[in-house]
């Protein structure tokens, strides 16, 4: 009987606790800035995770971009900071934030600035790309927060523009793609000049062996956080494959972006060369496409990521840098030009549109030599993306061939939004290349 009311508690705890922000004890200025953006209620990542940083528990958050979670914990670190104002000492911050990317660290400090309202928060973006003197200035002071990708921050720490032995909340976001993208040492480094009482929080979108070893060494009896995971883009997006030859490409890309439906676009490329061939052939086409990959200028990057968002550019090519982290509200489609080396980021990338409530589509062209990775992309999301046709026109598998399956028809499916597309504009300018150039295996894109 005790057990069963125990288990009623629990249920109903699911249901009545932290249904709505106003059960959180937040500071006022953090109350109106909510009322102000009009969040209605807090996402199942704010409701389990809030609470207990509040309560000063060291959380480890498995949360995709898209949960809510900067959010889970940014209203806990703002009122943490609100609840006790005081100016932070010269070269000092209170609290720090690490990200993996400079889009991500930007976004990051626009939402603070959002959830403090009209409080003057003294926030300071620490990347790469941006003018290092203008950063160095403004840590002279003091901030409230940085919000710090690791290469610039170490940078600064050793230029001793900035030191972190004030600073008592550390959060980490996305620290799997951290590790991916080789900062674990650096990370170490960084916290290694935090002092220990402090409340550390993790996000990550999974939790390979190399997370869990950093959130065991750098957390304290930390609190398990999960939002449910996103094995797939969600239930609005409407998601497909394309058999396409390599040299096909251009033009059934063209057919797709110039397609009435298609009001925004993000078409993923693993490779830069790739990533700026494609946008140079959309641009000839007419269409007003933006590129952005890590080998492009800090503010060349900030500008398109704008233009993109306010509407300017209806097209925007990129490298998995875009495929994690960043929100745009509205994109229509995700054009998938190449299949992504890791299934897993075949979930990121289709996951930037369908979101906040919005349908959309993700369709990913596949090569004959790109079927096993398509494969691999099917079995991580649990079901197929070939139409049951065009599976049939697939080149035989090993054993089928070994078996001497042979002379499959060449594929003739077509999508039945095909007849709706504009004819496509021929891709080829005069000094344009014919294909594609040839891919190297793809580095992860920083
Ligand atoms: P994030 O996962 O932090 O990148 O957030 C994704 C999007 O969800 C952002 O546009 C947030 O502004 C929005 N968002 C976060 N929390 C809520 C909420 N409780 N209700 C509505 N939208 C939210």
């Amino acid at each position: 009987m005790v057990a069963r009311v125990a288990a009623l508690r629990v249920w109903l705890g699911e249901f009545l606790d932290y249904a709505s922000f106003s059960d959180f004890p937040f500071a006022p200025a953090i109350r109106e800035a909510l009322d102000g953006l009009a969040y209605n209620a807090p996402t199942p990542i704010q409701r389990a995770s809030i609470a207990p940083q509040l309560a000063g528990r060291d959380i480890v958050g498995i949360a995709a971009t898209g949960s809510g979670k900067t959010a889970a914990y940014g209203l806990p670190l703002l009122h943490a900071i609100l609840a006790a104002p005081r100016r932070p000492a010269a070269r000092t911050c209170r609290a720090l934030v690490l990200a993996p990317t400079r889009e991500l660290a930007l976004q990051i400090v626009s939402s603070l600035r959002g959830f403090a309202g009209g409080w003057p928060l003294r926030a300071c973006l620490v990347t790469g790309g941006l003018p290092r003197r203008r950063q160095i200035a403004q840590l002279e002071v003091g901030v409230d927060i940085v919000v710090a990708t690791p290469g610039r921050l170490i940078d600064l720490m050793r230029a001793h523009a900035i030191g972190l032995q004030a600073t008592r909340h550390l959060v980490i976001d996305e620290a799997d793609r951290m590790l991916d993208l080789g900062f674990l040492a650096t990370v170490r480094r960084i916290v290694a000049d935090l002092a220990p009482e402090r409340q550390t929080v993790m996000f990550s979108a999974t939790m390979p062996p190399a997370v869990v070893a950093l959130a065991n060494q750098l957390l304290r009896d930390p609190l398990r956080v999960e939002a449910p995971a996103e094995r797939e883009a969600g239930p609005r997006v409407a998601a497909w494959a394309e058999m396409v030859s390599l040299s096909q490409k251009p033009r059934r890309l063209l057919a797709i972006v110039n397609a009435p439906k298609t009001t925004s676009a993000i078409v993923f490329c693993r490779t830069r060369q790739l990533t700026e061939w494609v946008h140079r052939a959309l641009q000839r086409a007419g269409v007003p496409a933006g590129v952005m990959h890590g080998g492009r200028r800090q503010d060349e990057r900030a500008r398109t990521l704008e233009r993109f968002r306010n509407g300017r550019l209806s097209v925007l090519v990129a490298t998995d840098l875009m495929a994690r982290g960043i929100h745009v509200d509205g994109v229509s489609h995700v054009i998938n030009y190449d299949l992504p080396d890791d299934p897993e980021t075949y979930v990121h990338r289709a996951g930037r549109t369908g979101r906040a409530g919005a349908s959309g589509t993700a369709v990913t062209l596949c090569a004959p030599s790109e079927i096993g990775k398509l494969r691999a992309v099917e079995r991580e999301i649990g079901r197929a993306l070939l139409p049951e046709m065009c599976r049939a026109c697939m080149p035989p598998t090993r054993r089928k061939r070994r078996r001497g399956a042979s002379g499959d028809p060449p594929c003739t499916f077509r999508l039945p939004d095909e007849a709706a597309v504009s004819p496509p504009p021929p891709p080829a300018a005069p000094r344009a290349p014919a294909t594609p150039p040839r891919q190297p295996p793809a580095a992860p894109d920083g």
